[in-house]
């Protein structure tokens, strides 16, 4: 498995040994199943499990996708619960029942003022628009492709400082807003910005309200990656791109102060922290 960063997380539910020996003494009542799962098991996390091919499996009831290989995604959002209950139901019968621990994190309070005031309380035309605008958004999310790009591994989409992370709550011209769902890399209008990781380009948008110039890419299992407020668009929907790809370059369009790159992934509905995919940022000197 490849992909995240180091720290990552491998349970095997039995050991090799311990598997043999079961296996030789009572064949057929033991699976020789092992289960890894790779990722921080924290809030915001993403974690890529591999069990046996033909497993099935869910996460807190909801059962997720698995590839003919025995990959599946779980994730963790930036508020969830201390515990997760996933479930294997193994080819052979057997169930694997695991109460996993979740890592509570504590987040930032953002200050942002100055911001256009239509832009902060938007009146109804502008609701409208936000509204047909999240719908687009929230169509892609529900996506459940059979695609496992994820396993690749992720990169950084754009160099830069980072002037927003994860989770914070952003509280705009004084009035407390949704926490900030992605990262936000700071850099000179014009600069590339490349896929993360590979996918289909499941949305390319010319002009969102909130978000202007939107890709979003879908990486397989409901893994999306959306980039947020681009100068322009390289990318066209339903085109086929690999890691690093370019897709555009960093603007100012939509509701922003300065130029920027805002990055989210998300599992379905759920966001994640993105910075949790990569390594640490890719700072220009
Ligand atoms: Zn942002």
């Amino acid at each position: 498995m490849t992909g995240l960063k180091p720290g990552a997380l491998t349970i095997f539910r039995s050991g090799f040994w311990a598997a043999f020996v079961f296996f030789c003494l009572l064949p057929g009542l033991v699976s020789a199943d092992s289960l890894s799962l790779e990722g921080p098991l924290t809030q915001g996390g993403l974690v890529i499990g591999k069990t046996e091919p033909g497993a099935k499996v869910s996460i807190n009831g909801r059962s997720v996708r698995v590839s003919p290989e025995g990959r599946f995604l779980i994730g963790f959002g930036r508020d969830a619960k201390k515990t997760a209950r996933l479930r294997i139901s193994h080819p052979d019968g057997a169930l694997t029942d695991r109460s996993l621990k979740i890592k509570r994190r504590a987040y930032k309070v953002q200050r942002i003022d100055g911001l256009p005031t239509k832009q902060v309380t938007p009146g109804p035309k502008e609701l409208a628009r936000i509204k047909d605008d999240n719908a687009k958004i929230a169509a892609v999310r529900r996506l459940d492709s059979t695609k496992t790009f994820f396993a690749s591994g992720f990169q950084w989409p754009a160099q830069g400082p980072i002037s927003g992370v994860f989770g914070s709550q952003r509280i705009l011209n004084g009035n407390p807003r949704r926490p900030h769902n992605g990262i936000d890399v700071a850099a000179p209008r014009g600069s590339p910005v490349f896929a993360a990781t590979g996918g289909t380009v499941a949305l390319a948008h010319p002009d969102m309200f909130l978000t202007g110039k939107t890709v979003m890419i879908d990486h397989g299992h409901g893994l999306t990656s959306v980039y947020v407020h681009m100068d322009k668009i390289l990318v066209t929907e339903g085109q086929l791109i690999e890691k690093g790809t370019p897709i555009g370059t960093i603007g100012k369009t939509g509701r922003v102060t300065g130029p920027h790159l805002h990055w989210g992934v998300s599992l379905f509905g759920t966001h994640l922290d993105p910075g949790l995919l990569v390594g640490p940022p890719v700072v220009k000197p």
